[in-house]
């Protein structure tokens, strides 16, 4: 995206990726439907990048919403919003707008050499190891660092850079997995019978803040929307205290009142997860949840458990699987166009700066955000004539 404002600005552009093709976070992110971002009113979309949402939000009204719309309409691929409120392009895939994109980049003079590895500094310029294992000195009058936080290291991101910038002295949170899975330590039972299977509409509580969606037991615990969601206040938790206690309602369209009554028909001679099934209208799943519990609570009243049911999550699942990464460079370390305030002519941009937000249209929308700023940043600073 940068490579695009600062090609259209007759700037000459050059992009390094270690990968062999581009964009392959992007194109993964196409298998979701790709979710470009989100339609609900701006002071609603900022505050989803919580701690950081003043500092977003310049850049996303610098770049909004509608202008990375209009922009993917510009690469001929038609955006609708869907019933949740969130924006696609029509084919629901990455690959087309990635190759208009190119393709318009290319016809922008923008240089692409796949299968180089940044490494750092050497003297000033900009040490590389090419893609036949040759080390490369490139010099230039500004870099832009767009490297990526560390989930799904084998997509290309895998967070080398924290140790090359914290080496140059620049502050970077450590990066933590967003957006991701959480352990549960599940019997096996539960675990070989449950393993993949949704649980539809539920809610999940942490300390009052209730999230409503889908969730998927995994074989190691549970992930889904719901659990994407809940995910900075769950890992903050467990951060703090080595464990997370959630509740969650697998019933939220039926009060505990309502559940009670049904459930206290007699269950004649049907068994608990048949009554369960048949009276609370629960899924398979959700009744195997419901026994699982029962086992370590004997005489728990069922319907209470419907309704506010105990997990314990012990810690995520990882960064290799999770959606997004929290942490990266401190918002403290760069100015308003997004340079490294002790690195002149170096900016960064998109998940290597410290900001988290759930999924929702939310992390493409402030990469690319931070993006333009950053390239705007740069068109100044070379403005102003400074080279590094
Ligand atoms: C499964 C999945 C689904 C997703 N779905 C969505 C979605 O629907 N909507 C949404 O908003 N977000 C989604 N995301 C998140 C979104 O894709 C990321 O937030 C976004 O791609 C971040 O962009 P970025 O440019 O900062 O980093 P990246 O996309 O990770 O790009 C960084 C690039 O830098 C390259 N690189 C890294 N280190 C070096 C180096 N040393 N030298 C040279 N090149 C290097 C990498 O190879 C990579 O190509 C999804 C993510 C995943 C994993």
């Amino acid at each position: 995206m940068a490579a695009d404002v600062l090609s259209v600005a007759g700037l000459q552009v050059t992009v390094y990726e270690r990968m062999p093709t581009a964009a392959r976070k992007f194109l993964m992110a196409g298998r979701g439907g790709l979710n470009l971002t989100h339609s609900e009113p701006l002071d609603v979309f900022v505050t989803r990048y919580r701690e950081a949402r003043d500092i977003i939000l310049p850049m996303i009204e610098q770049f909004s919403p509608t202008d990375l719309r209009v922009w993917c309409e510009s690469l001929g691929q038609e955006t609708y919003v869907g019933s949740s409120g969130r924006v696609f392009p029509r084919s629901m895939k990455a690959s087309p707008v990635l190759r208009s994109w190119l393709a318009r980049l290319r016809g922008q003079g923008v240089i692409v050499h796949y299968g180089w590895t940044w490494a750092g500094w050497r003297g000033d310029d900009l040490a590389f190891l090419d893609s036949g294992g040759k080390s490369q000195n490139v010099a230039a009058d500004a870099v832009l660092l767009a490297l990526g936080g560390a989930s799904w290291p084998r997509l290309g991101a895998d967070g080398s850079w924290q140790k090359i910038l914290t080496d140059k002295g620049v502050s970077v949170s450590a990066l933590r997995p967003s957006n991701c899975g959480f352990v549960v330590p599940w019997s096996p039972m539960f675990r070989e019978k449950f393993a993949g299977q949704p649980l539809k509409t539920i809610s999940l509580t942490i300390q009052g803040d209730s999230f409503q969606g889908e969730a998927i037991i995994t074989r190691q615990g549970i992930e889904g929307g719901v659990v994407y969601a809940a995910s900075a206040l769950l890992r903050a938790e467990i951060e703090r205290n080595g464990k997370a206690h959630i509740k969650i309602d697998l019933r939220p369209d039926v009060s505990l009142e309502q559940l009670r009554q049904r459930m206290q028909r007699p269950k004649g001679k049907d068994s608990l997860s048949n009554h369960l099934r048949k009276a609370g209208g629960l899924s398979p799943v959700a009744i195997g949840l419901v026994q699982e519990i029962l086992h370590q609570k004997k005489g728990v009243d069922p319907a209470q458990l419907v309704k506010a049911l105990p997990l314990t999550l012990t810690s995520t699942t990882g960064l290799e699987r999770a959606i997004s990464s929290a942490g990266g460079v401190s918002f403290s370390e760069v100015n308003q166009g997004l340079m490294l305030v002790n690195l002149p002519g170096v900016f960064v941009a998109g998940e290597m700066l410290d900001w988290e937000a759930p999924t929702g249209g939310y992390l493409l929308q402030a990469t690319f955000s931070t993006a333009v700023r950053a390239a705007k940043g740069i068109l100044s600073f070379l403005d102003a004539g400074s080279r590094i």
